[in-house]
């Protein structure tokens, strides 16, 4: 590709003698903000139930057992490349870690930890869930996922009715509110400890694991580069226990 420069030339420093002439603002602003996609960026700070040893409370409910919190969201455009979305299946239920690269402009001081949730990209995933021991209540085991919607819960026997999907006079099975899965009672649900398939719809969300580090020579003109890796795989999913009715897993959806 090529970057077009045309005015606000500045000069950049790129040794002891030696200067380039780089206009930030037009790189930043319009290339940026032309072909990357928008991200709600929210800055990280560490979880204060993180031990001497450096392992969080896993039952924590501040941090779901991430260790890590986040504030300050705001949505800012990011280019980011590299992401697979057709490698990330290994085998039935087997995660591989899904990488990627970003470029934000310079003003966004991204730190390592930040996180970022892609507001125009979404995907299909299939949750083979199991029920719990023992309650009305599952989990989606992916505690970062940002879940827009669960589409279809089935098993052998075929599929649950979700609440407000059924037809007129039919029972429903099940409600969703964000990773949480409550069967009704009245309605049908797989028996205890049995499998089941849950198909939801989430956004990606990224965190950063290096610190950023300048394009440039980090004289605050140079866009960021951020390596990136998918939360919802940098947590084991069977660390959630939701069989004593109250989930343990965060729940992010709200972004
Ligand atoms: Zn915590």
């Amino acid at each position: 590709m090529t970057i077009t420069l045309k005015r606000k030339f500045r000069r950049v420093r790129l040794g002891s003698r030696k200067f380039v002439r780089f206009e930030s603002r037009k790189f930043d602003d319009t290339f940026i903000d032309k072909h990357g996609v928008r991200a709600v960026w929210e800055k990280s700070e560490r979880c204060n139930c993180y031990t001497d040893s450096g392992q969080p409370d896993y039952n924590c409910g501040r941090c779901g057992g991430f260790g890590w919190v986040y504030y300050d969201a705001r949505i800012i455009p990011m280019l980011v490349t590299g992401i697979s979305l057709t490698k990330q299946l290994r085998e039935i239920g087997e995660f591989v870690p899904g990488y990627a690269s970003g470029t934000v402009a310079a003003d966004y001081k991204v730190g390592q930890h930040d996180r970022f949730t892609l507001t125009e990209r979404s995907q299909i995933t299939v949750d083979p869930a199991k029920r719990a021991a023992s309650g009305n209540m599952d989990a989606i085991r992916y505690p970062g996922a940002a879940i827009m919607g669960v589409l279809a819960v089935r098993d052998h026997t075929g599929e649950y009715v979700q609440d407000g999907r059924q037809s007129e006079g039919q029972q429903p099975d099940y409600y969703t509110d964000g990773n949480v899965l409550t069967w009704i009672p009245a309605g049908r649900q797989p028996a205890h400890g049995n499998r089941f398939s849950i198909r939801f719809q989430h956004r990606p969300i990224f965190v950063v694991v290096d610190p950023p580090r300048s394009r440039g020579d980090g004289s605050e003109l140079f866009p960021w580069a951020l390596s990136l890796r998918r939360l919802e795989y940098m947590r084991s999913a069977a660390e959630i226990d939701i069989s004593g009715g109250t989930p343990t897993g965060i729940l992010l959806g709200g972004g």
